[in-house]
């Protein structure tokens, strides 16, 4: 199969495959990235978290993200049910470097943003190119099927494939790899709105985590370009769903009725987008490699989005997978350990951010309590929190804070 057209093919023009693409193309392989959709496309997912400056630095981005219209998120800050605010959480007091700001992004520009660069790099992108189908021969993953937008089916061949194919997760559901994280099946519903009521200076694209009544559900308050607001409701799907009538928009509006915080920043706003739902996300899978293939971003796994963690996430498994490929091509070894030798890394990323999602969920622990008893450990808090995980020293932390609340072991 060394005779295929490309080395490598990415299914998938989000964050975490325009990455790859980008970085393997960087290093001189010929890279085919497939995308369904026509950008710019709709997509949830709007609040970065800042170490997503590395990555994106590495893709050489960071000037064109400086001149964008994108605000500038220096922090995030915690409205209880009762509408009590607590100071917002300013990531430079930690770290004062530039990379402690980030942004609020529209995705639509940001994903465009990333796959342009990926073709300025000399990737070839196929949009409105849907891949039915991974083929394989003598079980080594060796191209792809696929269906342009005239209907005509097609296939290409190459020696990698990585699927970046976010939720939808074509090969992990192919293979029967996904697992759902039991205690985080939750759902959520969430608009764009206009007109909002937005804080001012440098708090003006801060996130807003606002809980609902008796805590059953949090809100993101996301502020964006042109005065618009993003605004989701996270919780139960009983309790955003049971007794009430089926429409989205009745439920986005009955919840924000249980928000008095939101409500109050929405009274003179008009909502200006339709309301979506999507639900029972956070899921991992059993393998990420296999031979000849690798799964990045969502499709590798997709954690509550409560820290904002996903781009972040599909960044960096981007940019660990194209230095895994790359190795291995080297190496001339395609074997699924050594095409996945970034997952464990990865995983370990993921499972401390989970730690501090299930911390999250638990109605009796308080970040501010634990910090107040333990404030050594407030860096490992801080550096968690600003996405800073790929690293041994911040899993010192949940021996003391599985004393006030039960923390997952990870996934089998
Ligand atoms: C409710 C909610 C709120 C969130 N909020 C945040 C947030 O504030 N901050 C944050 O960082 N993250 C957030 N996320 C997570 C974020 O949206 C994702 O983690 C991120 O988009 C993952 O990037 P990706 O590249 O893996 O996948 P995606 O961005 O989903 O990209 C996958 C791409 O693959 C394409 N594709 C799929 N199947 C095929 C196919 N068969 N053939 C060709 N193309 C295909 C799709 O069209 C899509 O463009 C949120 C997620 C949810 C559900």
């Amino acid at each position: 199969m060394d005779s295929a057209r490309h080395d490598v093919i990415v299914i998938g023009g989000g964050p975490s495959g325009s990455t790859a693409a980008t970085l393997l193309a960087q290093k001189g392989y010929r890279v085919l990235l497939l995308e369904k959709e026509r950008f710019p496309r709709f997509c949830i997912g709007e609040s970065l978290m800042p170490e997503t400056y590395w990555p994106l630095r590495r893709l050489g981005l960071l000037p064109k993200l400086r001149a964008s219209h994108f605000p500038r998120k220096y922090s995030v800050q915690f409205v209880s049910a009762s509408g009590r605010e607590s100071q917002p959480f300013y990531f430079f007091q930690t770290n004062p470097h530039e990379s402690s700001v980030t942004w609020q992004v529209l995705r639509a520009e940001f994903d465009l943003l990333l796959v342009e660069n990926a073709a300025e790099h000399g990737v070839e992108v196929r949009q409105e190119t849907l891949v039915t189908e991974v083929l394989f021969e003598g079980g080594r993953a060796c191209g792809v099927r696929m269906s342009g937008k005239g209907g005509g089916e097609e296939v290409a061949d190459a020696r990698v494939i990585i699927d970046a194919t976010g939720r939808s997760a074509l090969l992990a559901r192919r293979l029967d790899l996904r697992r759902p994280d039991p205690h985080l099946k939750k759902a959520a519903v969430f608009a764009h709105y206009e007109n909002a009521v937005r804080d001012t200076g440098i708090d003006e694209g801060a996130t807003l985590v606002l809980y609902t009544r008796d805590n059953l559900g949090w809100f993101w308050y996301i502020p964006l370009p042109r005065n618009v607001v993003s605004v989701g409701v996270v919780s139960s799907p009983s309790t955003l769903f049971e007794g009430r009538p089926g429409d989205p928009a009745s439920v986005l509006e009955a919840e924000v009725e249980l928000c008095p915080a939101v409500c109050a920043r929405l009274a003179p706003a008009r909502r200006i987008s339709p309301v979506h739902v999507l639900s029972d996300f956070s899921f991992r899978t059993r393998r990420w490699a296999g031979n000849g293939w690798v799964l990045i971003g969502d499709s590798f796994g997709f954690l509550d989005p409560i820290y904002s963690s996903g781009v972040l996430l599909a960044l960096k498994s981007g940019e660990f997978a194209a230095d895994s490929v790359d190795e291995a091509i080297q190496a001339a070894d395609l074997s699924a350990d050594r095409l996945g030798a970034f997952g464990p890394k990865l995983s370990a990323g993921i499972e401390a951010i989970r730690k501090l999602v299930y911390a999250f969920y638990t109605p009796t622990f308080s970040f501010g309590q634990f910090v107040k008893k333990h404030p050594d450990q407030r860096k490992n808090l801080v550096d968690i929190l600003v996405g800073d995980v790929f690293k041994e020293e911040v899993h010192g932390i949940f021996e003391l804070m599985g004393q006030y609340c039960d923390l997952p072991k990870p996934l089998e």
